[in-house]
């Protein structure tokens, strides 16, 4: 047997270890139909210490940063080399299902664990990080714990960001979890130097549909979607009689309409050359204080979020958008507003790391694609500081953000493995 291979097999004899430990989360952080684990919150704590508690019982070292998120190292020959990175969020949304996040924290364990039962000492350092407060619903600000970590949270953030269900501020809640925001905001050395990180991969649950609809066990990352959004479009027209005749109308409804119909166009023809993207319009509506049956709409308002792994297909989309939303006022003679926008860098997988996980899947015999990320993940955070990253998909069934998320442990077992293979074979050389 070959050394990757008796390091695989080490790994696999730990999955009563990765069921326990989702057992454990579900019990403990189950609040009415789905799980809660708000970030920095009891629940978030909880997580945190088990997996902490999980690390020493195997041997492994535990620290913690200042903004609270937990490292739980195998130690490598060279404790001065960069080390590689692993790991995800351990809290939820409200509502939420047990294995986003969660399942690359416990794939990380599983895998230092098996290491560590094999006898293996690799030659750097391979640390899991549970990461906090990833979910921007209870912030409102994305990757709290990775970008702080890597010292890239703007200061101000832990006093202005309030969570939406107690209205307290970040640093109060990072303070009640064993967090220092004083240390985080006066700056200086980041707890992450992301110029001395080997690499940084995560295993994530698939929130979307394809692995499941296509019967494959895990997916390799091509990317993490980019962004830009709308939350304001507003056309204005003209309100109006409903016997108004066509050519004086001013219709902000069919403005709307135009608008949405013609993105739809667009998604069908890039999808049609092979690019991916997807677009959502996830608020419509007229003004109720004016709209009525008997009435031409005057006034609607719409969101839009459109995003791509592909950065250069972004950016003519976002020209195409702009051309679309403006053929459309001018057809029915309506104002355009096109309010804030907002914007995400795209997360860019390494080419190498990729290539290698692929490989590992293939050489392991276990079914598999390339897909685009559905979802923005930490992972996105390690690529924008620089670090060389990439993600695990493993199948997953009703989505996530809700209480129906369903992973089977095989599927989760089959992904940890082949992080376990690349860590063998390349993270730990
Ligand atoms: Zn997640």
């Amino acid at each position: 047997m070959s050394d990757a291979a008796h390091l695989t097999k080490a790994v696999r004899g730990r999955e009563k270890l990765a069921g326990a430990v989702f057992d454990a989360l579900a019990a403990k952080t189950r609040r009415g139909a789905g799980i809660c684990r708000a970030s920095y919150s009891p629940e978030e704590n909880y997580a945190h210490d088990l997996i902490a508690e999980e690390g020493k019982r195997a041997g492994l070292e535990v620290s913690r940063d200042a903004a609270a998120n937990t490292y739980v190292t195998l130690p490598g020959k060279d404790r001065k080399a960069p080390p590689v990175l692993m790991g995800s969020h351990l809290d939820s949304v409200a509502e939420g299902g047990n294995y986003d996040g969660a399942a690359g924290v416990v794939a990380g364990l599983v895998a230092l664990a098996g290491f560590k039962d094999a006898g293996w000492t690799p030659a750097r350092d391979l640390t899991v990080m549970g990461v906090r407060a990833e979910e921007s619903a209870w912030f409102q600000v994305s990757y709290i714990g990775s970008r702080s970590a890597l010292g890239v949270l703007a200061p101000d953030v832990y006093e202005t960001a309030k969570r939406t269900d107690t209205g307290r501020s970040l640093a109060e809640h990072m303070v009640e979890c064993g967090g220092d925001p004083d240390k985080l905001r006066r700056g200086g050395a980041p707890h992450l130097d992301a110029k001395r990180l080997h690499a940084f991969l995560e295993l994530h649950i698939e929130q979307g549909p394809v692995l499941h609809a296509e019967g494959l066990p895990i997916g390799i990352a091509t990317g993490i979607p980019g962004n830009f959004r709308h939350p304001q479009i507003v056309f204005t027209g003209e309100y109006g009689h409903v016997g108004y005749a066509r050519e004086y109308r001013r219709d902000a409804a069919l403005a709307a309409a135009a608008l949405i119909s013609g993105l739809d166009r667009l998604w069908e023809e890039t999808l049609a050359t092979g690019q991916n993207m997807t677009l959502t319009v996830g608020r419509l509506f007229t003004d109720p204080a004016n709209h009525a049956l008997t009435k031409v709409a005057g006034r609607v308002e719409l969101s839009l979020d459109m995003r791509s792994t592909d950065p250069a297909l972004l950016k003519m989309l976002e020209a195409r958008f702009q051309a679309i939303a403006q053929d459309a006022a001018e057809r029915y003679r309506v104002g355009l507003d096109l309010g804030r926008r907002t914007s995400a860098a795209v997360g860019v997988m390494d080419d190498t790391i990729r290539g290698q996980l692929l490989r590992a899947a293939k050489t392991l015999g276990l079914p598999h694609k390339e897909i685009a990320s559905p979802a923005s993940h930490d992972a996105a955070a390690f690529s924008a500081a620089g670090v060389p990253t990439a993600m695990i998909f493993v199948r997953n069934d009703h989505g996530s953000h809700n209480p129906d998320e369903h992973m089977e442990l095989s599927d989760f077992m089959d992904g940890t493995v082949v992080l376990a293979s690349w860590l063998a074979e390349h993270g730990g050389k």
